[in-house]
């Protein structure tokens, strides 16, 4: 039965929706989370793949989202993902709806951190996953185990080849910016994503991370990141990106496109398109809100699909206009990236 589409008051309709799988993650990247002392989920407080099927299950066939991207923690990490993915593969946008998707099945897409995806990637794949993003912040391996606290970069390339490999189309990068951290290899990233054949997308740094630490000077903003690639390999912008959160170039020798991220010099909350579902079941419509709706509590306590729908759409219906960043008044959500899922 299709519905009506997720509308908030400001116009906005919603059609994509980020589920996180679980909160847990084998990386402690120093921009989400800290070294020690990560407390997790209880396993019962994380939603089952039958609870996850179900809301994914009103959001497509009922609220007129048609793209999901599982998401994390890191999701790799969560038992038996590919009998999740098969199960949510199995959803289509209804014959009616306005999505350009209409009749087929939802836009099923995953972002992780690669380094399982040698042994995972073709069971992905075989379980109806089209797309993947794989972040990758640096190329060197000092600075791969200074920033995720990991010595797993050459398991990370290897699993880029992988997911090419599978027939993941597109396989996208992405790489997090930190002034003095790594903001000197934006052009190696960009060469290696050239030559690789895939897009990397560079986003620009959040303060979503666990320790706090996040400063506006650490930004590297959107008008430095496209200066510094296009000083070495020329760029022209390409059309409007719409909903979607990148802004992207294509290379003048027509070898590839670059995206950013640019979520604080340039937020696109006016065009936001997405909303959120965290590994225990908080409905979230902003990646910095501070309010959450239980649907856990809900699904757990008898709810039916009406009341279900209803919640959500109550929600969706008190969505703001956007986040704060960049004003003083803005208040940094209590929860970090890999607890909401990014
Ligand atoms: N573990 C997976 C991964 O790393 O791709 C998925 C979850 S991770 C939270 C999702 C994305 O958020 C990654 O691309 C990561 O680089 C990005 N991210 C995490 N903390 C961030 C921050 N403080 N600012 C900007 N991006 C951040
Ligand atoms: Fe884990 Fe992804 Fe967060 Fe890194 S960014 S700690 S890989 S959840």
């Amino acid at each position: 039965m299709s519905g009506d589409p997720l509308v908030d008051s400001f116009g906005r309709t919603v059609r994509d929706l980020r589920i996180s799988v679980t909160d847990r993650c084998n990386f402690r990247c120093t921009y989400c989370m800290p070294a020690e002392g990560m407390v997790w989920l209880p396993r019962r407080e994380v939603l089952t793949f039958e609870e996850i099927h179900r809301l994914a299950g009103l959001f497509v066939e009922r609220l007129g989202v048609d793209g999901i991207r599982l998401t994390g923690g890191e999701p790799t990490v969560r038992a038996h993902l590919p009998v999740l993915v098969a199960k949510l593969a199995g959803l289509r946008v209804p014959a009616g709806s306005a999505s350009p998707l209409a009749g087929q099945p939802v836009d099923l897409a995953l972002t992780t951190n690669g380094s399982t995806l040698r042994s995972m990637a073709n069971e992905l794949r075989a379980a109806g996953l089209a797309r993947v993003n794989i972040s990758l912040d640096t190329l060197q391996r000092d600075r791969f185990v200074a920033m995720t606290r990991r010595d797993e970069l050459d398991r990370v390339l290897d699993g880029i080849a992988a997911a090419q490999e599978a027939g993941f189309s597109p396989v996208k990068l992405n790489a997090v910016v930190q002034r003095g951290v790594n903001d000197d290899e934006i052009v190696e990233l960009a060469r290696f994503a050239r030559e690789q054949g895939v897009e990397v997308r560079f986003i620009e740094f959040m303060p979503l991370d666990a320790d706090g630490r996040w400063l506006a000077d650490d930004v590297v903003t959107q008008a430095e990141i496209v200066a510094t690639i296009d000083a070495v390999f020329p760029l022209e912008p390409m059309p409007s990106r719409g909903a979607a959160p990148a802004d992207r170039w294509r290379y003048r020798d027509g070898r590839g496109t670059v995206g950013v991220i640019p979520s604080v010099s340039q937020p696109f909350c006016a065009d936001c398109d997405r909303v959120r579902l965290t590994a225990e079941g908080q409905f979230r419509t902003c990646l910095f809100a501070t309010e959450e709706t239980d649907l856990r509590a809900r699904l757990r306590g008898g709810a039916s699909d009406d009341d279900l729908v209803a919640a959500i759409r109550r929600a969706v219906g008190s969505k703001w206009a956007g986040h704060q960043i960049n004003q003083v008044n803005f208040v940094r959500p209590r929860r970090t990236m890999s607890q909401i899922g990014g």
